[in-house]
């Protein structure tokens, strides 16, 4: 139903989409999440041309959107879009609110359109406030009316953009009820949202966006219990990533120490925590990795919840396991990482580079 090919976007010089492939199905109900700023929102935009993409093709039951030929009019009214402000009219009633476009666009006769209109607003629970006007409800409420206005414009598609990131938390659940029931309906669903644990149980494929593109996509359950790259892990167990070059020609141990004690603040390590981080980091590095390897990536990741710290140390050149090491020199320094560490494990990867992966 939806193809995307080489999708770009570019705002002011910064290429926000960089190259988003996707293909949906018809029925499919996709979840698109990832950290802010990385283009979910521009996605959905692109998509129904409420922002005009800079290079790539989307086709939408089999037409391209972007070829100048094509009425985009048509296109956009087989998409309704939910935002995360509803953009209701407050002196308006509810139903006036929802029979205005079908009326105009649609043609309809007020009759069908009220009668349509009722049915909508049944489902979103809401058909007592038919009368009201919008100004009078809650946020909640007021955003189950946006998902019935776009609903009575018979949309093949419909797109959500954070559509409970606005509300207060108390009225969250009965608009993800709602979006529940509709994902039941069959209608093709896009959702962006921070709402992991609905895009887990609503979803039939989750898009993981980071970099500019579909960094990572696949069943719900896959992606959100077995995802296969770190950065889609770390942001689903939401573990903070701390990063730095290990060169031992003018490695700092001072300014390094004191950036990474910042970040693992910032993680809520306690004093203890941190002290103990930083014995096992000047270990490993003046005295285990720099004796035999003068060039290394160096990856500590901290989990918010667990403070788990994973410490991953990538190099090239020289095989072999620092730290089952058989030179003399380091031995004290291994004994002090090994007895402070849960595991460690060290690899060979694809690309040749040696790897040391360390629990904490
Ligand atoms: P997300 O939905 O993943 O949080 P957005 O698509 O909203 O990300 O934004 C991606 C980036 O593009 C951000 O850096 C944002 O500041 C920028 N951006 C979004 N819309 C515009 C715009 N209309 N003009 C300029 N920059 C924009």
């Amino acid at each position: 139903m939806i193809e995307v090919k080489n999708l770009k976007k570019i705002y002011n010089g910064n290429p926000v989409l960089k190259d988003v492939n996707a293909t949906i199905e018809k029925g499919e109900v996709i979840s698109i999440i990832g950290p802010s700023g990385t283009g979910k929102s521009t996605f959905l935009r692109c998509l129904n041309r409420l922002e005009q993409p800079d290079g790539g093709e989307i086709w939408i039951d089999g037409k391209n959107i972007l070829d100048g030929k094509t009425d985009i009019t048509a296109i956009r009214r087989k998409m309704g879009m939910v935002f995360q402000s509803f953009n209701l009219f407050g002196h308006l009633t509810v139903l006036e609110n929802i029979t205005l476009a079908p009326m105009a666009l649609l043609k309809k006769s007020r009759t069908d359109a009220e009668k349509k209109g009722m049915e909508l607003l049944q489902m979103v629970g809401l058909a007592n406030k038919a009368h009201a006007l919008t100004s009078e409800l809650s946020g909640g409420q007021q955003q189950r009316i946006a998902i019935a206005r776009a609903l009575a414009m018979e949309p093949e598609i419909i797109l959500f953009d954070e559509p409970t990131s606005a509300l207060d938390p108390t009225m969250v659940n009965e608009v993800l009820s709602v979006m529940r029931n509709l994902a039941k309906t069959g209608i093709t669903m896009l959702i962006v949202t921070h709402e992991m644990r609905f895009a887990r149980d609503v979803s039939s494929r989750i898009f993981y966006m980071d970099e500019g593109i579909v960094y990572e996509s696949g069943p719900a359950k896959e992606l959100f219990e077995n995802p296969a790259k770190t950065k889609t892990r770390a942001f689903l167990r939401r573990i903070g990533m701390f990063n730095s070059r290990l060169n031992k020609s003018d490695f700092d141990l001072y300014h390094f120490m004191g950036q990474f004690t910042e970040f693992a603040e910032k993680q809520t390590l306690d004093a203890k925590q941190i002290k103990t981080l930083h014995l096992i980091l000047e270990e490993l590095i003046a005295n285990i990795i720099f004796p035999e390897i003068a060039l290394a990536e160096l990856e500590i990741g901290i989990s918010e919840e667990t403070k788990q710290t994973e410490i991953r140390i990538s190099w090239q050149g020289k095989n072999g396991n620092p730290l089952e090491s058989q030179s003399g020199a380091g031995e004290l320094a291994r004994m002090i990482v090994k007895k402070r560490t849960s595991s460690s494990e060290y690899s060979t990867l694809e690309n040749g580079f040696n790897q040391l992966f360390i629990k904490v």
